[in-house]
């Protein structure tokens, strides 16, 4: 097998690239910013699965986090992920700096508009997606992969990045892989990390929320409000939850519903203490 690359440089990143396309080689890419877990180890598993080149990006993008939110202390752990990189057989790990991303005088963004954006994470995280749809795509114009891999853990996120490559017409595929939970049920998240002593059991209330809402709706419960206020009330009584937003929503719009049909997500948002977490589960009838 051939040495993993570490690159750091744009230019040459993009050189490797078009060179493998040129080779016929297909092409599978993984952004994330780090710190990773077997979340991110299950999208690079199935991008080495699918493809012939491995394009992991590592990357705390600077223009997804708000005033106030945690990107300065966010999980950074650069060694460490390219030995888990290199266990799993990538090929390329692309991390940049800042300064190359968002030179002096950077001034394009990349803005998918309308509802999608602006409910849930886009209204309790204004500029979020702007950020991240910015940084997907100049990550897609370096790389130029045939398959990207992102996670249902971030649904909206999925959807919202489906969308601008449905809209500019780009030439790679999103696949969006299962949400990898520990044994106890807490989704994977670089920012569990953050979860020490009470606030890591008090983090199990998310899954068991989301649990208790399948149970719901499999016993026939079809009306939304209940079902929300059911779980408002399970959500409370973990005296260091705060919920910031739960939703029944449609899996394509993500529009709230008001009676249950076919399929609904559920997603929500809650803060542990000072550590904001989100999840979600797709529920069919
Ligand atoms: P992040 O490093 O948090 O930006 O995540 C990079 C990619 O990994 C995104 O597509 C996430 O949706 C995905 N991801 C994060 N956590 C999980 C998880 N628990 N299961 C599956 N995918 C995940």
């Amino acid at each position: 097998m051939k040495n993993m690359l570490v690159i750091k440089d744009i230019a040459s990143m993009k050189k490797w690239c078009r060179k493998a396309k040129e080779e016929g080689k297909i092409i599978g890419f993984v952004p994330t910013m780090g710190a990773l877990h077997e979340g991110h180890l299950s999208l690079i598993r199935k991008a080495r699965k699918d493809c012939d080149v491995v394009v992991v990006s590592i990357f705390v993008n600077p223009t997804q986090f708000g005033p106030g939110e945690d990107f300065e202390r966010y999980p950074r752990n650069l060694s460490q992920d390219i030995i888990l990189c290199e266990k799993e057989g990538v090929d390329f790990v692309f991390a940049p700096s800042s300064k190359d991303m968002y030179p002096e005088g950077y001034s394009t963004w990349v803005e998918v508009s309308g509802k999608l954006t602006q409910i849930l994470e886009g209204a309790h995280r204004p500029g979020h997606f702007r950020g991240v749809t910015t940084v997907v795509t100049k990550l897609f114009n370096i790389v130029d992969p045939h398959y990207s891999y992102f996670g249902e853990k971030d649904y909206q996120q999925a959807l919202v990045v489906k969308r601008m490559v449905e809209d500019l017409n780009m030439d790679t595929q999103i696949v969006v892989m299962p949400t990898v939970r520990e044994r106890d049920g807490l989704a994977c998240s670089s920012r569990n990390s953050y979860l020490t002593g009470e606030k890591r059991e008090a983090a199990r209330i998310l899954y068991k929320s989301l649990v208790e809402a399948k149970k719901m709706i499999e016993n026939g419960e079809k009306d939304a409000s209940r079902i929300l206020s059911a779980l408002e009330n399970f959500i409370k009584k973990e005296p260091l939850a705060r919920i910031d937003y739960i939703t029944l929503a449609d899996p394509k719009t993500l529009e709230p519903v008001k009676k249950i049909k076919g399929e609904v997500v559920v997603a929500l948002a809650v803060k542990i203490g000072d550590v904001r977490l989100i999840d979600n589960m797709r529920i069919k009838l």
